[in-house]
């Protein structure tokens, strides 16, 4: 059975992973906000990556030896930049996508999402009616969110918001390698936020006008790269296997030869079966590109263009460079080869909204299970990989009452101190506390009850299972730890 979108959607909105930006003044559109519970579940999503990328990155051993070890670090860059990045980068110039409006609604439209020669906001009602004369030429339109630095205002003060992360690495390629002892080959890595003015900001989180990303610069020498690539390709793919997305709803699409940059041997993007999306079509969460000396050069000598096989300064009707570089020198020196090169890059960039909203579709699941009476009901439950559930333990006692909810009380203070996030939950009959947690993806309950003190133990309840199982009060942190580590 194909997932709602909107049961979705109300589910995130009603347990509080998700609310319209700005909701008491009618919300803001392309903005959203994350509750409790998603602001939880997005840290673990980024610590998930983070953790990956950077901090349990071992560079000593990389099992089939396929490849040669390497560093990752982190970096935290600023999100308005010189205003010369953005020239440099091309994204002053390029980074637009093509609008269309409706003369008749005044809606507005990325060209490539009208179909038809009609306003797809207002189909024909009538013959004639709403046709393709109300509709403007596609124009460009910048995606950047322009802004003034200081108290002057004018063009000499405008700058933007940084539209993607990746910039940040390559101006600081430089002080990473001075600072940091790092060789190639290396990646630096960085999460934050991005920001694009969609022209049509939809499907919920999916396209937003505020968002966060998870990049990372993979700097290695030319003759590796396309090596480099294939790693990263498929080891960015297996991160969401391995994190709970079921295989047949992702797929790994190789970018045909003519939609490459002529520099990359390669992009693939990572997409998933969103249930907003009709049958058998995916939508992107990560693209993993092999970028060539672009990016570093661009910032070395100005905005560079194609020309025939090269890619040259772009210059303009006086012969100057249009936009300049930096001018610094951003080649490495590979002091045992005694060899000077521009590293290439590999980028994998993904969208941490995305991905939480992958998890999120992908986690939802209903079924039916028998209540305390053994009639059947429905139950919604969210399989969050445990991991990535926003609360691990919820701790219940029976009853309110022969010590209970005091063993049970003391367990939720052990269960917090060791860092696990976690819940008491004494109001109801237990098959309701059971399915307010299934409900928010809780992959574990521990029940107090009679016996525990008599024989110091507790029930542990799997939420996909519904297996029960008894073990001692005072394994329950350690049990736990290790169910969250396999
Ligand atoms: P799209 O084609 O969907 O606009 P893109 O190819 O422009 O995406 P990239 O520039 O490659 O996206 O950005 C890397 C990642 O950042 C994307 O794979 C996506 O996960 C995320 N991302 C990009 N734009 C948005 C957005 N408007 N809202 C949420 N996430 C985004």
């Amino acid at each position: 059975m194909k997932k709602s979108m909107d049961t979705i959607v109300s589910l995130c909105k009603r347990r509080g992973f998700v609310f319209p930006s700005s909701e008491i003044y009618g919300g803001s559109n392309g903005f959203w906000d994350y509750g409790p519970l998603g602001a939880q579940l997005k840290r673990n999503v980024r610590e998930a990556w983070w953790g990956d990328m950077v901090t349990n990155h071992n560079e000593l051993g990389i099992p089939d030896g396929a490849v040669s070890t390497f560093q990752m670090v982190g970096v935290e860059t600023s999100i308005i930049m010189h205003p010369q990045v953005w020239k440099a980068s091309g994204h002053y110039d390029l980074f637009h996508d093509m609008m269309i409006d409706c003369r008749e609604c005044q809606a507005r439209f990325r060209s490539d999402h009208v179909a038809t020669s009609q306003c797809p906001r207002k189909p024909s009602k009538a013959p004639g009616d709403h046709e393709a004369c109300q509709l403007t030429e596609p124009r460009e339109f910048n995606l950047m969110f322009k802004t003034i630095i200081g108290a002057l205002s004018g063009e000499e003060n405008a700058a933007f918001l940084r539209p993607e992360t990746a910039q940040g690495m390559f101006v600081n390629f430089k002080n990473v390698v001075d600072s940091s002892r790092v060789k190639i080959p290396f990646g630096i890595a960085q999460v934050g936020k991005s920001f694009r003015n969609e022209i049509t900001p939809r499907n919920f989180t999916f396209r937003s006008r505020e968002f966060e990303q998870m990049e990372m610069e993979f700097f290695c020498h030319p003759d590796q790269s396309r090596q480099w690539y294939e790693y990263w390709r498929n080891r960015r793919f297996q991160w969401y296997i391995d994190l709970g997305i079921t295989s047949d709803n992702l797929i790994l699409r190789d970018h045909d030869a003519d939609e490459l940059s002529h520099y990359s041997v390669g992009t693939a993007d990572v997409e998933y079966a969103f249930p907003f999306l009709p049958d058998g079509e995916y939508g992107e969460l990560e693209g993993i590109a092999h970028r060539g000396d672009f990016d570093l050069r661009s910032h070395m000598e100005g905005k560079l263009v194609r020309q025939g096989d090269d890619l040259v300064v772009e210059t303009d009707e006086h012969g100057q460079p249009r936009h300049r570089g930096s001018g610094k020198d951003l080649t490495y020196f590979d002091d045992q080869s005694r060899e000077r090169f521009a590293p290439h890059v590999i980028e994998p960039a993904a969208g941490a909204d995305r991905a939480t909203l992958a998890f999120l579709c992908e986690a939802y699941h209903e079924d039916e299970q028998p209540d305390d009476k053994g009639n059947m009901q429905s139950r919604v439950l969210m399989r969050f990989h445990p991991r990535l559930a926003p609360v691990k333990v919820a701790v219940f006692p029976l009853i309110k009452k022969e010590g209970m909810p005091e063993t049970a009380g003391r367990l939720y203070q052990d269960l917090k101190a060791a860092g696990i996030a976690s819940v008491y939950d004494q109001q109801g009959a237990i098959g309701r506390r059971y399915r307010r947690q299934d409900e928010i993806g809780t992959p574990f309950c521990i029940t107090i009850d009679g016996d525990t003190a008599t024989d110091g133990t507790v029930t542990i309840r799997d939420r996909d299972s519904l297996e029960q199982q008894r073990i001692p009060l005072d394994s329950v942190v350690d049990n736990i730890h290790g169910r969250l580590r396999s």
